[in-house]
């Protein structure tokens, strides 16, 4: 879309209010810089489950495409997404000033184009991928499908942020602390001394990681390489930004000597120098700022009064049939069946919605995971199949799930983990652990270990005594068991613990009560009274028990070589006819 010269005229038809105007570039540079440091104080807080007066999912809930496609797909309107179709509403007003001055997705890669940028001009016909891309977005969410994690901004900066650098951050941190201790305890410095850093690790770190490389490193082809020709909810503002009420103006003092087009980092300045393709336009004002004659300015020009209407280009056009082509084909696709969701074999987080639900809400961006406070929640590749990478999974290996905690329901900002009073939390059934008595020390070498019954919260394992066992073995009642994973966390078995959670019979609703629902399958999930469940006195850093060691080898699983204190040492046989120890 663009807009040809101002034919000079003045009056109420052109009804301009200089006092209106958009400031410097500096002040967008502020307004960049501040939303960016907001941006990541919000993931700081949620990852260290610190109270916020902002929500944590605050710029989730900003990026249009989040709230376009969530309703479209889940065929609901959950209030985290209002302010996103808000930013969508003010596009016709305000053009694509989200792009420029809030967006962190923006000043990200204004971060990179600053060490990186070339100015080369590449063809314009490029930026239709952008259109191309929200087509396949809406088309594929007609369906019921979300591809929103494929391309949404804030989805995919979060997990860059979140995912990868604060891990990393805080994993250098933790490295670092053994190092400064010594000063610390020379000066006297206690909080230093006692201070504690949980370096969370993710999977998929290393895919999101070599992503943003790539969009980085596109910064050598051209400046905000991902805005102009990539972001898709880009490509949403800018097919309303028709006449955005302020409006790049070329005065007459222009000598057009072409600084501004050669500067612009969008390309939103036509071949002719007064004429603004508005829907490239970020408002950003470098143009402003070049121009040798003053004769840019961005006043407000009240849409409604203004003779001068910016007439779509013909990409404008191919862009909104693109859309329309590539939703049919999405309906075509779907009508097929080829879109249907895989059954997931996935274990979610407690208050996730039915699969299928889940999926077309969850957009991947692992807010849910950063507030885990134990790292249990992981993203996953295809164990619940291609539509549902990235999407999280409980990874007991990596964390278990305390039934008092529910930090990603609050963090979820399009219900697909719905927020659970922790009355309902405890009765959320999220699967079923089951025993592997090829492997499990009790059943395999007949040695006591148990330890899945002292960690257990619902009290689900049963110790029961075996014909030629000496010691009690482990069975799990599936009627208490809720899918916790402490006991698979807490297994010293490795390299694959003896105990392990599948998502068989777990329960998911979309709304109702899971109490009713556990206990109308007869499901009996209550925590143990005696409060001796939970972390095993003295876990090592592997979550082991003490008197256990990792073992690498698959070979002989079980308990390290040295001496195991008294309560996990390996039992004799008893004396004919004793009892089985339990
Ligand atoms: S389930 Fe997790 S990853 Fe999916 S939308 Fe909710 S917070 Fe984001």
């Amino acid at each position: 879309m663009q807009t040809r010269r101002a034919p000079g005229r003045s009056g109420p038809a052109r009804l301009r209010n200089k006092r209106l105007r958009l400031p410097r570039p500096r002040a967008q540079r502020l307004v960049q810089a501040l939303s960016l440091t907001l941006f990541l104080g919000l993931l700081a807080a949620a990852f260290a489950n610190l109270a916020s007066p902002v929500a944590e999912n605050l710029f989730l809930r900003l990026d249009p495409l989040v709230a376009l496609g969530t309703a479209l797909s889940a065929r609901d309107f959950p209030a985290g997404i209002v302010p996103g179709l808000l930013v969508l509403a003010l596009a016709p007003l305000l053009g694509r000033l989200f792009c420029g001055w809030v967006c962190p997705m923006g000043a990200t890669v204004d971060c990179a184009d600053a060490l990186l940028a070339r100015r080369r001009r590449l063809p314009g016909s490029l930026r239709q991928v952008k259109y191309w891309l929200l087509a396949l977005v809406l088309g594929s969410a007609l369906l019921g499908v979300s591809l929103v994690f494929l391309a949404a901004p804030m989805p995919l900066l979060t997990r860059l942020w979140g995912l990868v650098a604060y891990p990393l951050a805080a994993l250098s941190m933790e490295k670092a602390l053994p190092l400064m201790r010594p000063v610390a305890d020379a000066l006297d410095i206690r909080t230093l001394l006692f201070l504690e850093i949980r370096a969370p690790l993710f999977a998929t770190m290393g895919f999101v990681a070599v992503f943003f490389g790539l969009v980085f490193a596109a910064s050598r082809l051209s400046p905000r390489f991902w805005c102009r020709y990539v972001c898709p909810a880009g490509a949403s503002l800018a097919l309303l930004s028709r006449r955005p009420v302020w409006r790049r103006r070329v005065s007459e003092k222009c000598i057009e000597c072409g600084k501004c087009q050669r500067a612009c980092p969008m390309q939103a300045i036509a071949d002719d120098p007064h004429a603004t393709r508005h829907g490239e336009c970020i408002l950003c004002r470098v143009c402003a700022g070049v121009c040798p004659t003053g004769a840019i300015d961005f006043p407000v020009s009240l849409p409604v009064l203004d003779s001068q209407i910016a007439q779509p280009t013909m990409a404008g056009r191919r862009a909104v049939l693109a859309a329309g082509a590539t939703g049919a084909a999405g309906l075509v696709v779907g009508g097929l069946g080829l879109a249907a969701p895989l059954q997931a074999a996935t274990v979610r987080p407690p208050g996730s919605a039915p699969e299928d639900e889940f999926l077309s809400r969850c957009m991947r961006c692992g807010q849910c995971a950063l507030a885990c406070p134990t790292n249990i929640i992981q993203p996953v590749w295809f164990s619940s199949g291609v539509l549902g990478v990235f999407s999280p999974g409980l990874t007991p290996v990596r964390g278990f799930c305390d039934p008092h905690c529910h930090q990603c329901g609050k963090a979820c900002p399009t219900l697909a983990i719905r927020p659970l009073p922790l009355q309902e939390r405890v009765w959320a059934k999220l699967g079923t652990a089951e025993v592997n008595r090829e492997t499990c020390l009790a059943w395999k070498d007949k040695k006591k270990c148990l330890v899945c019954d002292e960690v257990c919260p619902y009290g689900a394992v049963e110790l029961k005594p075996e014909p030629g066992n000496p010691v009690y073995v482990p069975h799990v009642d599936e009627k208490r068991c809720a899918g916790c994973g402490y006991c698979e966390h807490f297994c010293p078995v490795r390299p694959a613990r003896a105990i392990r959670v599948g998502s068989k019979n777990q329960i998911r609703l979309s709304s109702g009560s899971l109490q009713s629902a556990a206990q109308a399958t007869g499901l009996s999930l209550s925590l143990k009274q005696d409060k001796t469940w939970g972390i095993p006195a003295g876990s090592d850093e592997h979550g082991l028990p003490p008197g256990f060691s990792p073992l690498e080898e698959s070979g002989t699983p079980g308990a390290g070589s040295e001496p195991l204190p008294p309560g996990f040492s390996p039992l004799e046989p008893e004396p004919a006819g004793g009892k089985p120890s339990s």
